[in-house]
C-alpha cells in the first residue's frame, strides 16, 4: 500500500501550463436588459421575411447527420458574398476566432514568435501563448497610429513567425495604411495575417487584392460583424498551399449543420446586410459628430462599427451609463494607450440617443 510509489493527487495548479495559468478568460459583461453598446454586434434583427425562410431552410436540416465536413456549399455563398476569387483558398472557422487558433497551431514551432501591434485584438496573444508561442506587442503611437519603425525594429530582432495586424483595428477603430502594412509583409520573414473583421464598415478598405501576390499574407474575415455574430461563422482566406495546412488543424465538423445552412441562406440575400450596413455607417458619423460636441471627450477616428472615446474619468462614465441601462466596453486599466477609454459600438439610431444623453450627463 503505502510503499511510497503512490502518485500525489495533483490538480490544475500543479498541471495545467504555467503560461495559461496566467491568462485570464475573454470576458463577456452580462447584459440582461441593458441596451448593449459593447460588442460590436449589429443591432438590427432580420426581416421578418427572411427570418421565416431561414426557419423553413433550418426546419430541413438533417441534424441526425454530421454537418457536410467540407462545407462546399457554404464556401461557394462566401466567395460569390465577399468577391473571393478563384485563386484563392478558403478554410472555415466557428468564428474567425477559431480561425485565429489554427493560425497560432500551425505557425508555434518550438520558440516561434507571434507580434502583434497594442492595443489591439485580445486574442492574438491568446491563441498564441496557448498555442506554446512567445507573444511580443509592439506598442502604437499615443494617437493609434502604426509606429512602423518600432514593429521593423521588432520583426528584425524577434523573427516573429506571425504578424497580427486588425484592418480596421480594434478596438481603436482606425485603419493602419495600406502601404506600410506591405512593408511590413516584404520585411517579414514569417506570416502577416490581416484580420479584416471589420470590412464591411471600412468604405472598401481590404487586402484582398494583395493575397496571393505574396506567399506570406493571409486574410481572416468573419460574418459577425455584418449581424450574424449568433451563427459563429469566420474564414481565412490565402493561397491553396496555406489552405492545405490550415485545414489540418480544422476540427471536422467546427461549422455546425444549422449554422451553415443558415449562413448560406442568409447571405444569398446580400440586399438586406448592405442596407443595414450602410445605416450603422450613417449612425456612425451622427454619433462621431456628436461625440465632438460634448466637453471634455476626445473621439477617435474609426472605420468600423464603433467609436473609442477617451473621456475625463472613463470607468466613472462606464458606471454612470450602467446606471442608465446602457452598457459599452470600458478599456480603462486594459493598456496604458487606453486609459479613460470606452468603445461605443455603433447601435440604432434610439440607442445612440439614449447612449449619447446618458454620457453628455455623465460628463456634465
Ligand atoms: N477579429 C477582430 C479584430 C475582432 O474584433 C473580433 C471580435 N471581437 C474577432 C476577430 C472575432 O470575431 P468572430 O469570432 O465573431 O468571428
Amino acid at each position: 500500500m503505502a510503499d511510497g510509489r503512490r502518485a500525489v493527487s495533483k490538480g490544475p495548479a500543479q498541471l495545467v501550463r504555467d503560461e495559461v495559468r496566467a491568462l485570464t478568460a475573454y470576458h463577456v459583461t452580462a447584459a440582461e436588459g441593458m441596451v448593449k453598446l459593447d460588442a460590436m454586434e449589429n443591432p438590427y434583427r432580420l426581416p421578418e421575411d427572411i427570418a421565416a425562410r431561414m426557419g423553413a431552410a433550418l426546419a430541413g436540416v438533417e441534424v441526425n447527420r454530421y454537418p457536410d465536413p467540407s462545407g462546399a456549399r457554404l464556401k461557394r455563398r462566401l466567395r460569390e458574398a465577399m468577391a473571393i476569387p478563384d485563386s484563392l483558398g478558403i478554410v472555415l472557422g466557428n468564428g474567425s476566432d477559431e480561425i485565429i487558433q489554427m493560425i497560432s497551431l500551425a505557425l508555434a514551432r518550438p520558440g516561434a514568435v507571434a507580434l502583434a501591434p497594442e492595443p489591439s485584438f485580445v486574442m492574438y496573444r491568446i491563441a498564441a501563448i496557448a498555442a506554446g508561442m512567445r507573444y511580443a506587442g509592439v506598442r502604437l503611437r499615443p494617437d493609434f497610429t502604426l509606429d512602423e519603425d518600432a514593429l521593423l525594429e521588432v520583426i528584425a530582432r524577434e523573427r516573429p513567425a506571425l504578424t497580427w495586424i486588425a484592418y480596421p483595428n480594434n478596438p481603436t477603430g482606425n485603419l493602419f495604411p495600406r502601404e506600410a502594412i506591405l512593408r511590413l509583409v516584404a520585411a517579414s520573414p514569417g506570416l502577416v495575417a490581416v484580420d479584416e473583421a471589420y470590412y464591411a464598415f471600412s468604405g472598401g478598405a481590404t487586402l484582398l487584392d494583395e493575397v496571393g501576390r505574396h506567399p506570406n499574407l493571409l486574410l481572416v474575415r468573419t460574418v459577425s460583424k455584418l449581424g450574424l455574430a449568433g451563427l459563429r461563422v469566420g474564414l481565412a482566406i490565402g493561397a491553396p498551399e496555406w489552405m492545405t495546412e490550415l485545414e489540418k488543424l480544422r476540427m471536422p465538423y467546427n461549422v455546425n449543420a444549422l449554422s451553415a445552412a443558415a449562413a448560406d441562406l442568409l447571405l444569398a440575400n446580400p440586399g438586406v446586410f448592405a442596407r443595414q450596413t450602410a445605416a450603422i455607417v450613417a449612425e456612425r458619423a451622427r454619433l462621431e459628430a456628436a461625440l465632438d460636441t460634448l466637453p471634455g471627450a476626445v473621439r477617435f477616428a474609426s472605420a468600423a462599427n464603433f467609436v473609442l472615446v477617451r473621456v475625463p474619468d472613463g470607468p466613472g462614465a462606464f458606471e454612470r451609463l450602467r446606471e442608465r441601462g446602457i452598457l459599452v466596453r470600458t478599456f480603462h486599466g486594459s493598456h496604458p494607450l487606453l486609459a479613460n477609454c470606452l468603445r461605443l459600438t455603433v447601435g440604432t439610431s434610439d440607442e445612440n440617443t439614449r447612449m449619447l444623453e446618458a454620457l453628455a450627463s455623465a460628463l456634465r
